[in-house]
């Protein structure tokens, strides 16, 4: 039997600035997909990486009075860094200025010649968004809506793919798959949207110096969005076994703002080159903080390994995941992860392990006794286990920390109602029971929390003398094997 496997990739950001809390939801919640599923046993593959070419970079680097190529290689550092400080468990970080990405590029294009014609574009195009857009698309049909900047009109020679070929196919996929397009809240307006019709899109530029030069044509060079796109192929070195392996994804995690391309520009590129889409592209909200919008003048960008270094990598993970419902917007701020920090990480699971450590180092000499397993515990978690992996499955993170919190507390109510200092007061044989039972709800807790919050879930594994995190496949209750 072939090994079953996961693929999920996040966006690849944007290098003209660091990375600052936004962009961090989706690495995270790519980071525990990616884990879940590596516990089930999958052979999983997670990419991200970094988005290096176009007008607004070589802006950004002839401002910082740097050439392009060190103005990004500073810049994809800082992103990597960040996103190690939080322990993402990526496997490809993809570099869109790598020459792996720009022989891809090259022979993807060439692959789809077919679909590409010589042209001339004009329009309204927005340096911010590296985008052409038609005027009912910017606000009083002039301004970017996400940069709140005038669009620019421009003309030029241009190669253009036939995306307008593709809309039968495209509105097919989106019926035949009615999770391509996840959640399902932004699925009718995409699909409205190419019931319009669809026009052919400009993939090459004659203004622009940083980029790719355009493999029909080396005079022109690659629409950035165009050679970005390909990086989820890339990265897996297609046409190579890594590709054969992994692809289509599982699931791809993009924002908001980039729901267009990836579920219409992005698989008809895939159909034009007979290659399937992803299975389930997954459109996410926007973040703030503290209520506000993220951005440099507001002064609230702030790199999310300065809340790393304060609170350390978990309290981040954890009040993103539970505070943020990955259908809508939602608000991060230091207070809530705070409070988050000390009420569910400390209080709760801090507590059920110091204590249970306690009670088993004070009762039973440190180690786990001989005990009969709790039905309702082990009821319990079969129950949490269960619901957990579906609410992961339909990416609602937020609800299977919830259910995993929520047997956490469980826990520490079976400590308390029963009591075992009393039960050693009066040598009770119950004890070694309860003991048993503690031992084994925080091993199960290890191997549930560990896709979420991995640096807490190795530390209970370790206390516990195990070697590694249980893996969440075969996972049962009741396989603490007592020493004595
Ligand atoms: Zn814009």
């Amino acid at each position: 039997m072939a090994s079953k496997t996961f693929y999920v990739t996040t966006a690849i950001d944007y290098t003209n600035s660091l990375p600052h809390i936004g962009h961090s939801y989706q690495k995270v919640l790519a980071d525990v997909l990616k884990r879940w599923h590596q516990s089930l046993g999958y052979d999983s593959l997670y990419l991200t990486g970094t988005d290096e070419h176009g007008l607004k970079i070589q802006r950004s680097a002839q401002a910082a009075n740097k050439e392009p190529q060190d103005f990004v290689d500073d810049l994809a550092k800082g992103f990597e860094n960040n996103w190690k400080k939080l322990n993402l468990d990526f496997d490809i970080f993809l570099r869109t200025t790598s020459e792996q990405h720009k022989k891809v590029v090259n022979e993807f294009t060439k692959k789809i010649r077919k679909d590409i014609y010589k042209g001339t574009y004009e329009g309204l195009y927005c340096v911010g968004c590296e985008t052409f857009y038609t005027e009912k698309d910017l606000t009083n049909g002039k301004i970017c809506p996400i940069h709140k900047r005038e669009a620019e009109l421009l003309k030029e020679e241009s190669y253009f793919f036939r995306l307008s070929k593709y809309q039968d196919r495209l509105l097919q996929l989106y019926k035949d798959n009615p999770e391509f397009i996840s959640p399902e809240n932004r699925r009718e307006e995409i699909i409205n949207r190419v019931k319009e019709g669809l026009k052919d899109l400009s993939v090459s530029r004659a203004s622009v110096g940083w980029g790719i030069p355009f493999p029909l044509d080396e005079t022109h060079v690659t629409y950035v969005w165009f050679e970005a796109l390909q990086c989820y192929i890339s990265g897996l070195g297609w046409p190579g076994a890594q590709f054969k392996k992994f692809w289509p994804a599982d699931v791809q995690l993009l924002g908001k703002d980039n729901a267009w391309f990836h579920t219409v520009i992005w698989p008809a590129m895939l159909f034009a080159a007979g290659i399937r889409p992803a299975k389930k592209i997954f459109i996410h909200g926007f973040l703030t903080i503290d209520g506000q919008k993220i951005s440099k003048s507001l002064g609230n960008t702030i790199e999310p390994r300065v809340f790393v270094e304060k609170y350390g990598a978990d309290a981040v993970r954890y009040a993103l995941l539970r505070e943020i419902n990955p259908r809508e917007d939602g608000d991060f701020s230091e207070k809530i992860m705070v409070e988050r920090l000390n009420s569910d990480l400390a209080d709760n699971l801090g507590n059920l392990l110091s204590r249970g450590l306690t009670l088993i180092e004070k009762f039973s000499g440190g180690v786990v006794p001989k005990g009969k397993i709790d039905a309702s515990l082990k009821k319990e978690f079969e129950k949490v286990l269960k619901e957990t992996g579906k609410h992961v499955g339909q990416i609602e993170v937020h609800h299977a920390l919830e259910k995993i919190f929520s047997f956490i507390a469980l826990c520490n109510k079976y400590v308390n109602d029963s009591k075992p200092w009393e039960l050693a007061k009066t040598k009770d044989a119950r004890l070694n029971d309860v003991l048993y039972n503690i031992a084994e709800c925080l091993r199960v807790i290890s191997a549930l929390t560990w896709p979420f919050i991995p640096e807490s879930a190795e530390k209970i594994a370790r206390q516990l003398g195990l070697w590694v995190v249980p893996k969440l496949e075969n996972i049962k209750y009741g396989q603490t094997r007592a020493e004595r």
